[in-house]
């Protein structure tokens, strides 16, 4: 393609929220358009590097023996209420209505139309295993959207629903997926590690996210040096501090003017913050959105609250609960905010960390305005509804395998796969008849790659303070020929001696034959980061130029035939 003849718009100002480098370059470059908050559109070089990435994925998928078909992003509200997440998913879920009032959404994702597909048409054994998967436009009306791609309220996601006769083809049929995903990032370019993830809204019992290592990655992950653990802070288990064997002490309340928080408290009264129970209080909501219960979670003075494991425990959507008014609790619990403490609470559901019962003597709020008591013994003084791991595994705590101190890395979440099991089948009733005749639940799994997601973040893990530099695999080029003095003839003919080659060896190249300076041309080679470039200058009329990768600084002079040559290697051996 010739530049001149090409719609190319780079922009030398991005607008301030472009805050993260994929943001601002993918803006600059011109490859994609803001039309709303989170609603993007792509333009000819982003939308050539969207190809490429889905390209990847169509490939490894139909090697793993996926079956792609499409289907629309327009999903009736029926099968959604049958899974029972037209109120799970909550207020992501982009919902509309027809002009009769009929219920719809666009579709976040598509397990219950995959699903109601696979009941239709599966009713033997025979037809087991299948995987059906497509790339498609997804919704969802994110609270935050934000970074560009990252998180955009619609986006390109491939996803891949298997069904299988039980779980041990379910087993088989993940780890084809995942080995799938591996050659797929692998391929797209990234440095990334698959980590344990929750299952969150979508259900099921396993996962794994394959995370891009990134600074701006909204994910974080814990993993171990020493062995293979490697989970989402979300997901990771973290390990109860050692029973203690100290005597329990009498009940002592203390007067602590003021001391709202653990840090306050701990120094006012000279004691470690391992010796002391933090309080965090909580109202959830029901499915028409009314307010439930209130809850009061306790872990241990020094820890932090993992959330995501809160609301497990709670078996409640992630959008079904909040930080509870205190006033409004105190009135109905008996609680009060900075001093609460399990003791005396009432009609409020008491979570408590799985560590606490082991530990003698803490101090805790005592429900009384500038009162703390010492040495609470679980058992003795309280107990709660519910005792489970709550607490966030943090950087330097013991691996909850074997034990080493655990590091903590952020990253981008480009894919996720789940063994769903028959969370949908049971929900909607997808079975098929085995050997014997016998009704069976189909066993799923599903697996997603955030395609626009993928392309952010190549462009976070591949750029330099000049503009993105592209793995030849997702290149919207792999070469482009800047031609110096476009008025040349000389020059001219040579430029477009190696543009014909190249394309004849089915290399896709550029020609920049614009009537712009050197200095621009260079200036948006490098920006739009394609791989090679060849510069047709001064020298032409002896048959030398200048080549030069994107990723290396040094230019090598040579001639025409050898520049050719090493563009069509490296382009064969990348792509
Ligand atoms: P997140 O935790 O980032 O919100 P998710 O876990 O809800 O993502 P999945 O339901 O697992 O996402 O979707 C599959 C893939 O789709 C994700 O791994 C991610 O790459 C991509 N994706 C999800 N939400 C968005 C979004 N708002 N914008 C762009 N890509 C997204
Ligand atoms: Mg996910």
């Amino acid at each position: 393609m010739k530049l001149s003849k090409m719609h190319i718009k780079t922009l030398r100002e991005v607008p301030a929220e472009a805050e993260i480098p994929s943001h601002i370059l993918l803006l600059r470059t011109g490859m994609i358009r803001k039309l709303a908050s989170g609603i993007y559109g792509f333009m000819p070089f982003g939308w050539r590097s969207v190809r490429k990435i889905e390209d990847i994925i169509r490939q490894e998928m139909d090697a793993a023996g996926g079956q792609e078909i499409h289907m629309s992003a327009i999903q009736p509200a029926e099968l959604w209420q049958e899974s029972g997440r037209w109120f799970a998913y909550g207020p992501e879920l982009w919902r509309v209505k027809d002009r009769g009032g009929r219920d719809f959404c666009l579709g976040p994702t598509h397990e219950e139309i995959f699903t109601d597909i696979v009941r239709n048409d599966v009713s033997s054994y025979r037809q087991l295993p299948m995987n059906l998967y497509q790339i498609q436009t997804k919704y969802r009306d994110e609270a935050r959207p934000r970074f560009g791609l990252m998180r955009s309220r619609e986006f390109i996601m491939k996803d891949a629903y298997s069904f299988d006769r039980d779980f041990e083809g379910l087993d088989k049929s993940y780890d084809e997926m995942y080995k799938a995903y591996e050659k797929i990032f692998t391929r797209c370019g990234l440095t990334f590690r698959p980590v344990e993830a929750d299952t969150g809204a979508i259900g099921g019992s396993n996962s794994h996210e394959f995370t891009a290592l990134s600074e701006v990655g909204e994910s974080e992950i814990a993993y171990c040096e020493k062995c293979s653990m490697a989970a989402t802070t979300e997901r990771a288990e973290c390990v109860d501090a050692a029973a203690e064997t100290e005597s329990m002490l009498a009940l002592e309340e203390v007067n602590t003017p003021g001391t709202k928080t653990i840090d306050e408290v701990a120094a006012f009264l000279g004691l470690d913050k391992t010796k002391t129970i933090k309080a965090l209080l909580f109202v959830t909501y029901d499915d028409e959105g009314k307010e439930k219960e209130y809850v009061a979670a306790f872990v241990r003075g020094d820890r932090e609250l993992n959330m995501t494991k809160l609301i497990n425990a709670l078996n409640i959507p992630e959008h079904a609960i909040e930080f509870a008014d205190e006033e409004k609790m105190a009135a109905a619990t008996g609680c009060v905010g900075g001093f609460t403490g399990p003791m005396g609470l009432h009609d409020c559901k008491i979570v408590v960390d799985s560590e606490l019962p082991g530990l003698r003597n803490l101090c805790v709020g005592a429900n009384k305005e500038n009162y703390h008591i010492k040495n609470m013994n679980y058992g003795r003084d309280y107990e709660g509804d519910i005792v489970t791991d709550l607490k966030l595994l943090k950087e330097g705590d013991p691996c909850p395998v074997c034990g080493a101190p655990v590091k903590h890395a952020r990253g981008i979440e480009v894919g996720q796969v789940f063994k769903l099991g028959t969370k949908y089948s049971e929900s909607m009733n997808a079975i098929y008849k085995d050997e014997n005749q016998k009704d069976r639940l189909i066993v799923m799994g599903c697996y997603g790659i955030g395609v626009t997601r993928t392309l952010s973040a190549i462009v976070e893990q591949h750029h330099d303070e000049n503009g993105i530099i592209w793995p030849m695999s997702v290149a919207p080029y792999h070469v482009i020929i800047t031609l110096v003095k476009p008025g040349d003839e000389e020059q001219a003919a040579v430029a477009e001696k190696i543009y014909d080659e190249l394309m004849r060896e089915g290399v896709e190249v550029l020609l920049d034959d614009r009537n712009e300076r050197p200095g621009v041309k260079f200036k948006d080679a490098d920006l739009l980061g394609i791989p090679v470039r060849i510069t047709v200058g001064k020298r032409a009329p002896e048959g030398i130029v200048e080549y030069k990768l994107r990723r290396d600084n040094d230019k090598e002079e040579k001639t025409v035939e050898e520049a050719i040559k090493a563009a069509v290697e490296i382009v064969k051996a990348e792509k």
